[in-house]
């Protein structure tokens, strides 16, 4: 009865805003505030609830309280895409102001002893990762105003003894893509009807970043600049405790930790799960019974993943909380019970934001005793593993070496060179082009997280991934090593690269297609009108008195065949080789030592691409998004995204490869499929992922077929009600990682200098073997998992399915992808088969086959 009370008396408010006074709605016992702060709703003009900030509406306000008191500094940590400001706070009292890079540093050097007792606590409190989960940044300007405004006793002591750090806004340009749309579609008086357009946002949805990712995976990964600045800002100051803000379905309730207990991460140690979890809850209980508001715990959420809000500092020695309120999205909305109203939310999470500080400053001697068990059980673990250290590095891609170097130093992993050529695990592993990361360190959990494919859980459905390899996602050659190397070059950042200069060719320039830039040159190349041949066959050269070999897939830009100038040819390939890293070789003559010769028929001309992405209602916005990011960043080329609504009028002539990612492409209709089936047919290519896939096989885009659902039939076994949650869940492919041989003379597996190559699979298309034997181009073996969770029966699917197919379709092609090779920006590896899809696409056939193996 009085969460219906305060519901009703919520709504009532919605409706009531002005002339109400607001802080006894969110303060009802908060004593004195000081009137020379303005409460949100002065600043602002609105009542918190009644509108949806803007974004730089919330960066004001938090310089305005930097400007007004002494209790609160602003900084600006970086920018987003949308140049929207990353503002974060410090709230503390003036005296710790005064010695704020004293306090710091005391606290960092107290780190592996938890030995922070004299000084104010660290804690950090983060907002609306999800832009359409808006509340959470206006529970953040209450909360920033409380720390700010109030005179009470405990608040004096809060300032006293913390340091409270805030982030109100992870997500600057989700938030306002979301606020934008709740405001410009808000009615009065308001509409609660779940279907009025204010509650249906349209495609992609405030959720992601500028590029249509979820940021609140990314603290693992680190693919963007608003998480790389918001990173550093963590590991500048190491909080004790992290809480990140969410909002789930309108008829939910209330989240918060502990999650679920089967799902705890074996890493970490237990003192978090029974003992911080558990005290902090009864906390948040009571808080939230005080006010009327339901809730679960226990349930549904985990936290095993490293790179949630949530979980990222458990990997460091603090604890994350997460917290998940049922949705209003919009003003208010109706539930099952009775209509949510977005003030209700945001109280919520004020509530939950002023519990957790006050039970951190009560529970410090837990969090510091956290910290301490945090850094004894990683030296145990490190003590106990057989792996002393790992070895990583690929000679023949220095990018992408270099990528996951980089993402190594972002999250403080001690790394090393590598000073002797050796041979670990049947690898060569050469000086100077390999890295060394020792398991002795401090961040071993983490190091464990980055390389470690596979940990034994207890359960088997999980909320995200089950692996997260990171090693494996750069699919680069690495060792576990049994015995410790010496730490002599540390590697602080990332190492300078130099090029030794090209030199002018009359005949050719060549370079190898294995560097992770070998697109974006390509690109570079096409884009100032050089034309541009591959050799599909390999060749060897004599270079300054030494072979030098050429693989599957080089690149030979030919001078005499230009419609450029040989001056211009030259500037170009400069560019190449200073801004792509790659070097390029000028030859004088065709006639090479092996292999074939550079006028073979063998070497051919590439069609430069000119590509389209079908987007829009229905689409899988976050692959569409990888897609659209790596061609934007990476490759510096644009690619036109078109809504799948207009697909029907668009003169599809202009493109000769069009992508289909993962989607429902219901909206779609006949004239359009028709249309964009004999746009194949007359010599385009079509690339397709998982679903986007299996739309095009079921509508006769090409021959190929998928794997046939398992036909034997089993008896249904009668099961108990409750256990369809737990047995069905584990059949869901949350995210493994496998093995695919990949075919490295098919254009397709260009540059790729091993067969076996690491895949990211968390979908469930399985494509049949082609009908060719030529084309197919990956393909899943009879032992395929490297790390992860896989339902036996999913397994039995999979095994010996294609992982890529090329269907020759007239004088076009259709090139399937069972898994997604772009996954979460991170899937560097595979990210080059997708590339290779859109460059050597368009040169690729089918080769046919004589009669007799034809029946
Ligand atoms: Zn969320």
């Amino acid at each position: 009865m009085l969460l219906k009370f305060i519901s009703v008396f919520a709504s009532f408010l919605f409706v009531q805003f002005l002339g109400v006074a607001q802080p006894s709605y969110f303060y009802p016992e908060a004593g004195k505030l000081d009137k020379a702060i303005p409460s949100p709703a002065e600043f602002l003009g609105y009542n918190i609830g009644s509108h949806h900030t803007r974004h730089d509406k919330i960066v004001e306000y938090f310089k305005e309280l930097d400007r007004l008191s002494d209790r609160v500094t602003t900084k600006i940590i970086g920018e987003t895409y949308e140049h929207r400001s990353q503002v974060v706070a410090i709230f503390t009292s003036t005296a710790n102001h005064g010695r704020l890079e004293e306090i710091r540093k005391t606290h960092l050097a107290g780190q592996s002893t938890g030995n922070t007792a004299s000084i104010p606590l660290i804690i950090h409190l983060g907002y609306n990762v999800h832009g359409n989960e808006p509340f959470s940044s206006e529970a953040a300007m209450l909360t920033a105003y409380y720390l700010t405004a109030s005179q009470s006793e405990e608040t004096e002591r809060w300032l006293n003894e913390m340091v409270i750090l805030m982030d109100p806004v992870i997500n600057p340009d989700g938030r306002d893509r979301h606020s934008h749309w709740a405001n410009m579609h808000k009615a009065s008086p308001p509409v609660a009807d779940p279907l009025d357009r204010e509650h249906t946002e349209i495609w992609p949805g405030g959720r992601f970043n500028h590029y249509w990712f979820d940021l609140n995976r990314d603290w693992f990964l680190g693919t963007f600049p608003e998480t790389r600045n918001r990173v550093k800002f963590f590991h500048h100051w190491r909080p004790y405790v992290q809480t990140d803000h969410h909002e789930m379905g309108t008829n939910a309730s209330f989240y918060f930790d502990p999650g679920e207990d089967a799902s705890n991460n074996p890493v970490l140690p237990d003192f978090l799960y029974k003992t911080i979890y558990p005290t902090y809850a009864r906390y948040f209980a009571a808080a939230t019974d005080k006010i009327g508001s339901m809730y679960f715990t226990k349930e549904a959420y985990d936290k095993l993943y490293p790179g949630y809000g949530s979980s990222y500092i458990n990997f460091y020695g603090g604890a994350g909380f997460l917290f998940e309120q049922a949705s209003s999205r919009g003003h208010i909305q109706e539930t099952n019970t009775i209509p949510l109203s977005f003030a209700f939310t945001i109280r919520n999470q004020f509530v939950a934001s002023l519990t957790t500080i006050r039970a951190s400053l009560t529970e410090k001697n837990n969090l510091l005793k956290l910290r301490r068990e945090f850094y004894r059980v990683a030296r145990e673990q490190a003590a106990k593993s057989p792996i002393k250290g790992y070895v990583f590095g690929d000679a023949n891609d220095e990018t992408r070496t270099r990528a996951f170097l980089d993402m190594l130093l972002m999250h403080e992993i001690e790394v090393y060179e590598n000073e002797n050529t050796m041979l670990a695990d049947g690898k060569k592993m050469e000086a100077g082009k390999t890295y060394y990361v020792p398991c002795e360190q401090d961040n071993y959990i983490m190091v464990r997280s980055v390389f470690e494919k596979q940990i034994t859980y207890q359960d088997s459905s999980f909320y995200d991934a089950s692996t997260w390899s990171l090693v494996h996602a750069y699919n680069l050659p690495y060792a576990e090593l049994k015995t410790a190397l010496s730490k002599n070059k540390k590697i602080h950042s990332l190492p300078k690269r130099m090029l030794p200069a090209v030199e002018k060719s009359n005949y050719a320039y060549v370079f190898e297609a294995t560097d992770y830039n070998t697109h974006r040159a390509i690109y570079h190349l096409q884009k100032g009108g050089a034309i541009v041949q591959t050799a599909f066959r390999p060749f060897s050269t004599v270079l300054g008195g030494k072979q030098k070999n050429f693989g599957y897939g080089s690149i030979v830009l030919p001078v005499n065949l230009q419609r450029i100038n040989p001056d211009s040819l030259y500037n170009l390939v400069k560019e190449v080789n200073d801004a792509c890293y790659i070097p390029v070789y000028s030859l004088s003559s065709g006639y090479n030592a092996a292999g074939i010769d550079l006028g073979s028929g063998y070497v051919r001309t590439l069609k430069k691409p000119e590509i389209a992405l079908i987007i829009g209602t229905g689409v899988a916005a976050p692959e569409a998004g990888e897609i659209w990011h790596l061609l934007d960043e990476r490759l510096h080329m644009p690619i036109t995204k078109i809504d799948i609504l207009n697909l029907g009028r668009a003169s599809l002539d202009r493109y000769n490869t069009i992508i289909m990612v993962s989607g429902n492409y219901g909206l779609i209709d006949k004239a359009a499929t028709d249309k964009l089936k004999s746009w194949v047919q007359n010599g385009n290519t079509l690339v397709t992922i998982k679903s986007g896939a299996e739309w095009a096989i079921r509508n006769g885009f090409t021959r190929e077929k998928l794997v046939p659902a398992d036909s034997t039939k089993t008896n249904t076994a009668r099961k108990d009600f409750d256990q369809a949650v737990h047995i069905e869940g584990a059949k869901a492919m949350g995210g493994s990682i496998f093995r695919v041989d990949l075919d490295t003379t098919h254009p397709i597996g260009f540059g790729f200098t091993d067969r076996r190559v690491s895949v990211y699979r968390n979908g469930l298309t399985f494509l049949a073997p082609g009908s060719n034997p030529y084309s197919t181009v990956a393909q899943y073996g009879n032992d395929p998992l490297i790390g992860g969770y896989i339902h036996a029966s999913t397994i039995k699917r999979l095994r010996n399915s294609a992982a890529i197919v090329v269907g020759a379709e007239g004088n076009g092609r259709v090139i399937l992808f069972s898994d997604n090779p772009n996954f979460r920006g991170t899937w560097y590896g595979t990210n080059k088969l997708f590339l290779n899809a859109l460059f050597f696409g368009g040169i690729t056939n089918v080769p046919s086959v004589a009669s007799e193996q034809n029946n």
